[in-house]
């Protein structure tokens, strides 16, 4: 039998990958086992999973209970239809489980695969409440500026990164994208976003769409009053707000969702990854009661939207299971615990070293920027790669993190499973304090 390491170059094309890099070295690492926080290669080397891998595995890997509940409904049901209203027990469940859980007044789930399905889903129903109400040109989304969204067609076009729109050009039209607060401050911001709807033309946008922590952007957290001022812009010019909770949901900044840090709460709010912890994929969209009456009384005929997997049962059963661990284990207020523990560990390497600038984290999700110097608030130079080598060493130290470069920044991100403990913690702070260490070696002359 050929090795796996052949097989994945001859194969298997990647997402979100170097082709070229694979066919020169092969895969980076192929997994075989996960536990906990930790997964394990097929050379036996484990690896903390720092990242929950893509921002996802919430509750950590290898727990029996997900696996079971997979099990025993796909005995019973693995897979029917929702199209035409035909329904099952676990959408329904599933359903009515968000709807407790989410903000007030958002109680109506429409169900997709994944975080870039639920972002397009989100602006189709968006302009279709829109259309129904006699506004069909109220069409254009406003996104922020190193915002992630997805790679489905709308979602790339909402997305901020403009890497994302070279693969193949834009899909779909009427995005524009207005700037963040990072770094310039939320009175700033938000006049780019007055700016950019009277620019438009306010019966012309139809939403202004955000992550209220942007991750793949580099967790950029919003200053304190950012939010709110949004959704007091979006109210004034009567244009809808779609929250991203793609990574923020199912606890990872120490609240259910993120918006609950800032007591925001959007008209429609898309969700994946830690709803079932990713074990089986699942995403979906939720709305206002208001939009759900809009649509219950003016979408004639039938909704010409849905995927073959909207409400999949087996994914359901396992999102709920998912859920009642989060609920039972109390695991958002051990994001928050755990979360405070990881920035005062991070805040310490700030002290002890001098190539570190902002430190941050809400929750579980956090960064730590590295800078030539810190005081002048100088980056380093870009040829340096100084992100990726510290990545790379802490990945040769047994931890997997996330690196994000972007005008200059080097920024390294950490979004452990909810479930992580304090000796676990101090772990992965400890290791990551060493592979600064021996990075700095190299990166200052
Ligand atoms: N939205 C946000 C904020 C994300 O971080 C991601 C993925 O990382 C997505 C949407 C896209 O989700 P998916 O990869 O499940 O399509």
């Amino acid at each position: 039998m050929k090795n796996l390491s052949e097989l994945d170059k001859k194969h298997f094309i990647h997402p979100t990958s170097s082709i070229q890099q694979q066919q020169e070295n092969g895969p980076k690492v192929i997994m075989e086992k996960g536990d906990g926080i930790f997964l394990t290669d097929n050379n036996g080397n484990a690896y903390m999973d720092a990242m929950s891998s893509l921002w996802n595995v919430n509750i950590g890997h290898g727990r029996k209970e997900l696996a079971d509940a997979a099990a025993q409904q796909m005995e019973k049901l693995a897979f029917s239809s929702a199209f035409s209203t035909f329904s099952h027990e676990p959408a329904i469940r599933l359903a009515e489980k968000i709807a407790s859980i989410a903000p007030s007044g958002l109680n109506a789930v429409f169900f997709t695969s994944g975080g870039s399905e639920s972002n397009d889903s989100a602006i189709k129903l968006t302009r279709h409440y829109w259309k129904i109400q006699g506004q069909p040109d109220r069409r254009k989304i406003i996104g922020l500026k190193r915002a992630y969204h997805g790679v489905a067609a709308a979602s790339t076009s909402a997305t901020g990164i403009p890497e994302f729109w070279g693969m193949a050009g834009h899909m779909v039209t009427d995005f524009t994208h207005a700037d963040t607060p990072y770094g310039t401050g939320t009175e700033k911001a938000i006049k780019s976003l007055r700016l950019t709807i009277e620019a438009e033309g306010a019966e012309k946008v139809a939403a202004v769409m955000a992550e209220p922590i942007q991750g793949a952007g580099g967790v950029l957290i919003p200053p304190e009053d950012y939010l709110q001022k949004v959704r007091a812009l979006c109210d004034e010019y009567g244009i809808l707000f779609i929250a991203d909770e793609v990574i923020t949901g199912f606890g990872r900044t120490g609240k259910m969702f993120g918006l609950e840090n800032w007591g925001v709460t959007p008209d429609l709010m898309t969700f994946a990854k830690g709803v079932t912890s990713g074990y089986l994929p699942l995403g979906g969209v939720i709305v206002s009661d208001h939009i759900h009456e809009v649509l219950k009384e003016k979408s004639a005929g039938t909704l010409f939207h849905g995927f073959t997997y909207s409400g999949h049962p087996t994914a359901a059963s396992v999102a709920l299971e998912n859920i009642d661990i989060i609920e039972q284990e109390d695991l958002v207020e051990n994001a928050r615990n755990m979360g405070e523990e990881m920035l005062k560990g991070f805040q310490q390497i700030k002290a002890d070293l001098d190539i570190i600038g902002d430190v941050r984290s809400v929750g579980l999700l956090g960064a730590v920027e590295l800078m030539q110097d810190p005081d002048s608030n100088q980056n380093f130079s870009p040829d340096l790669q100084a992100a990726p080598k510290v990545i790379e060493a802490l990945f040769q130290r047994g931890v997997i993190c996330r690196p994000v470069r972007f005008d200059g920044t080097d920024i390294i991100c950490f979004a452990p499973p909810i479930v992580i403990n304090r000796s676990e913690v101090k772990q992965m702070v400890e290791k990551f304090h060493d592979a600064v260490s021996a990075m700095r070696k190299q990166l200052v002359f």
